[in-house]
């Protein structure tokens, strides 16, 4: 079966956040005093997230991330994530984590079948890493991904590019992609929670570039489709690759084969979109006829485009610790 959308897409790629609690407090994601936790009972169980998923996985949701808030931080996360990686039609179960706890879990992560993790991590330097994230260690993401490669997970970092904060540290980034098998993609800074002045932080992925070939020449890597909206490079001779993500300077509205389900049920079809479904009443019915009809009823409501640029912030600022990113 297969999900396409009124404009033609095919959707395949679920984004499943498990928790909107976080061990840091990154400044483009949340303000320093962190956002309003949700309570025990607003965030869905296991049991119902799992049916979720297999039931957007029998519609024709082929690849599903789980993200977060920090989605290691949830007690029974891995048993969960060994259930899912047993769906008969899901073919890749990847998730993004932040790091922190990575060298503890990649082991568990890695038996329950999770092949590929991305890492967040957007400086080498631990007192920019401190400012960034507000708490945590860098030495704890960088031994986690060490771990996690040591026991063959396969490691893309994501990297958010913040002018004046990050971006003297681009090359050093790239400098890490001559070693086989790492690959980096470097996000464009979005002001989802509207610092003042966050314009001035933003770098488009054409200056990210314009930044890289002064000193490297690059070529093309074609993608595939399963890939995102990843614009994707590699520097002559280099083993690993780098993406671009650029949700702001270009959009890749007409290739987006994503739909997003938050902790606490809300269904979307775009991250910027306030048009959300919640779940909970479908959930309540024990056939499942009533969750698809809500899944394929979002779908049908996906805009065509969003409308964010680097000079206009969504009108209402939102929670990237709900929805995942
Ligand atoms: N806690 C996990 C982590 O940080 O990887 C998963 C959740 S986090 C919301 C998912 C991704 O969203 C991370 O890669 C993070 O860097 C990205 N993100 C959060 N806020 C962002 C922003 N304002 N602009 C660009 N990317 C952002
Ligand atoms: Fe937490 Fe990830 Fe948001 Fe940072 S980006 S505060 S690690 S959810």
């Amino acid at each position: 079966m297969s999900l396409i959308d009124t404009f033609g897409r095919k959707i395949n790629y679920l984004r499943l956040s498990i928790t909107d609690r976080c061990n840091l407090r990154c400044s483009y994601c949340m303000p320093s005093d962190g956002v309003a936790k949700q309570t025990h009972s607003d965030i869905l169980r296991f049991e119902e997230l799992y049916r979720i998923a297999k039931v957007a996985t029998e519609l024709g949701i082929e690849k599903i991330r789980i993200t977060g808030g920090e989605p290691l931080v949830r007690k029974g996360v891995i048993d969960f994530l060994t259930r899912l990686s047993e769906l008969p039609k899901l073919k890749e179960l990847v998730l993004t984590t932040n790091g922190i706890l990575l060298s503890e879990m990649a082991e568990n992560l890695h038996a329950a079948g999770v092949k590929r993790l991305n890492v967040s991590l957007d400086t080498f330097d631990g007192e920019i890493f401190t400012r960034i994230t507000r708490r945590g260690k860098l030495s704890e993401v960088l031994n986690g991904i060490q771990a996690a490669r040591d026991i063959g997970l396969a490691v893309k970092i994501n990297t958010v590019v913040m002018r004046g904060v990050n971006d003297g540290e681009i090359l050093d980034f790239i400098a890490k992609t001559m070693e086989p098998s790492v690959s980096v993609r470097f996000i464009e800074y979005m002001p989802v929670i509207k610092e003042a002045g966050w314009q001035s932080l933003v770098m488009t992925g054409q200056e990210i570039l314009e930044q890289i070939c002064q000193t490297h020449q690059i070529e093309t890597v074609d993608s595939g489709r399963r890939c995102g909206p990843a614009k994707m490079y590699r520097v002559k001779g280099a083993g690993g690759t780098f993406g671009l993500i650029t949700p702001l300077s270009g959009h890749f509205c007409a290739q987006c084969n994503r739909i997003r389900i938050s902790a606490d049920g809300h269904a979307s079809s775009c991250l910027f979109s306030d048009d959300r479904i919640n779940l909970r009443p479908a959930l309540s019915h024990e056939a499942d006829s009533f969750l698809m009809d809500e899944l394929r009823q979002m779908i049908g409501t996906k805009p065509a485009q969003h409308h964010l640029s680097t000079t206009h912030a969504p009108h209402v600022p939102f929670s990237m610790s709900n929805i995942g990113g």
